[in-house]
């Protein structure tokens, strides 16, 4: 195994392709197995941009021991101290913040401006927990007798799994370690295989604000080698995943009743444009909601339910804004759609194409492209689709790529009937004038997200974040005051004298 470990390590050097470790307890060290998982550039295939440890169970394992010994010392370190870590961690991050933009870029494709602005949201992520945790308490309760005082505490789980997707690989990670964190937890974490690097510089960043050693593990390699090592262990107190439903669904089936978790799924999210909306209003909100970060947002707007009454201008004009949407690298500045994220994303992404161009019309786009500057990368022109009705695959799975699906709707109840008939509930949105709507979509609407002339994308940092239905376990939010009740245990006290 060492001679293997040695042989790949001097082929990484010749190459020059830069190999990462993981972080247990303290140090830096190798994965187990010797093999390596390589992050690619999406918009350049060639571009490996670094390779990782596919790690084993044994190295995960390992992870959460070390979490686990660590928690005894850091639940009773000030939260002070705590909270001076993660605002040096955050100093960290906006010191670095053009590097880790391109690195984030290159990982993942998106645009380098959202890139950046991911960075500097999870600095600031990381600076509101700092200060919100220190005034996160329980409560005093009145009662009869006037020798007693009874109170609530709140305190840590223990060790927390946090698992994380591709398409904001730094800023769901910060969202999620943070309140951790600062509640006195330790933390395993396990970024995707397909963009761990940002995971990774968010771990140095923590690192470089001198966590002691075992608080925070980073752990990367396929689920299927330590998935079930950093999820069903009992020591493991709570698990905070953000991923695909089928994964969440099989994880929390996984746990037994002491392991808390919070998932945080997919979505198949409905903007409904009114007869009376501002249609180039509508038309934006479609556009940026549907199809920027390439349609790769959880959030993001995959359903269009149209009146018939505004059905056709509203298209027409929602053709011409896309034709004018310039594909390309997310490095080159100005590009609006950049490449899906990886290979698979590609393939799913082309597979619902087709089977839209069977079930519906496709109106427009919906080619992979080829020729110079998109051969060596994932791209896929936006897809507009008509004629689509609630039964057909293009309205009811998610796709998680640029694909618009318009629907007809002859009313307000029709769209509501139609929005609400998805197993999904994780944002929606309306475009209309009229108040009396505006607050009657709020309270119909089954969706944990709910806009009104704004995109189903996009959430604050200090509000509450989860969905509805099989887009979320519906128990803890995430963001906000709310995310750090996720993390702690309450104890009832009884105090006489
Ligand atoms: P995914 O395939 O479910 O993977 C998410 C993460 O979970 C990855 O780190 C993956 O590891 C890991 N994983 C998968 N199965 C696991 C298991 N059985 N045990 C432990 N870990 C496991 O999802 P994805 O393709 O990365 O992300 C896209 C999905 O995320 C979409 O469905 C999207 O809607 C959802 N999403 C939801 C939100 C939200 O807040 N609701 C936000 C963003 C994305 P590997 O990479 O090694 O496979």
């Amino acid at each position: 195994m060492a001679e293997m470990m040695a042989t790949r390590a001097a082929a990484i050097a010749a190459d020059k392709i830069e190999a990462f470790r993981n972080y247990i307890d303290g140090e830096w060290v190798d994965g187990g197995s010797g093999e390596w998982l390589d992050n690619v550039n999406p918009a350049d295939t060639s571009d490996i941009v670094g390779r990782f440890p596919a790690s084993t169970a044994e190295d995960a394992e390992r992870a959460v021991r070390a979490a686990a010994a660590a928690f005894a010392a850091w639940r009773k370190t000030p939260v002070t101290a705590r909270a001076k870590i993660l605002n040096q961690a955050a100093g960290y991050l906006e010191a670095n913040a053009e590097r880790f933009a391109a690195e984030l870029t290159r990982e993942q494709g998106k645009a380098l401006n959202l890139a950046k602005d991911e960075i500097l949201r999870s600095a600031q992520t990381l600076r509101f927990y700092a200060v919100e945790g220190q005034s996160f308490t329980g409560e005093i309760f009145p009662q009869d007798d006037a020798n007693m005082t009874v109170y609530t505490e709140r305190e840590p789980l223990g060790v927390v799994s946090i698992i994380t997707p591709w398409n904001f690989p730094v800023s769901i990670p910060a969202r999620k370690i943070a309140p951790a964190l600062i509640t006195g937890n330790t933390v395993v974490f396990k970024p995707s295989s397909d963009a761990p690097l940002s995971g990774y510089r968010l771990t140095e960043a923590f690192v470089q604000a001198g966590i002691p050693k075992g608080v925070l593990n980073f752990i990367s390699g396929r689920a299927g080698d330590v998935g079930a090592a950093i999820t069903t262990p009992p020591v493991v107190r709570a698990i905070s995943f953000t991923g695909s439903t089928a994964a969440g669904e099989q994880i929390h089936r996984s746990v037994g009743i002491t392991t808390r978790t919070q998932m945080e799924l997919g979505g198949k999210n409905p903007l409904i444009v009114m007869d009376d909306a501002d249609l180039d209003q509508a038309v934006d909100l479609a556009v940026k909601g549907g199809l920027s970060l390439t349609g790769q947002a959880c959030t993001g707007t995959s359903r269009v339910l149209v009146m018939r009454e505004v059905k056709a201008a509203f298209t027409d004009k929602l053709i011409a804004r896309v034709k004018a949407l310039k594909i390309g690298s997310g490095m080159a500045a100005g590009t609006d759609i950049t490449p899906l994220a990886t290979a698979r994303q590609l393939e799913t992404v082309l597979r619902y194409i087709e089977i839209g161009k069977r079930e519906a019309r496709l109106l427009y786009g919906g080619e992979h492209l080829r020729g110079p500057g998109y051969d060596s990368g994932y791209y896929v022109s936006p897809a507009i689709f008509s004629d689509v009705t609630q039964e057909m695959r293009i309205a009811r799975e998610e796709i998680f790529g640029p694909v618009l699906a318009l629907i007809e709707v002859t009313s307000y109840e029709d769209a509501i009937r139609k929005a609400n008939d998805s197993e999904y509930g994780l944002s929606a949105a309306i475009a209309t004038r009229n108040p009396k709507l505006m607050h009657a979509f709020a309270r119909d609407i089954e969706s944990g997200t709910v806009k009104i002339n704004r995109t189903t994308t996009g959430n604050l940092i200090n509000a509450p974040f989860g969905g509805l239905k099989r887009s979320s376990t519906s128990t803890f939010r995430e963001s906000g005051r709310a995310g750090l009740e996720f993390y702690t245990q309450i104890k009832t006290i009884y105090r006489g004298v």
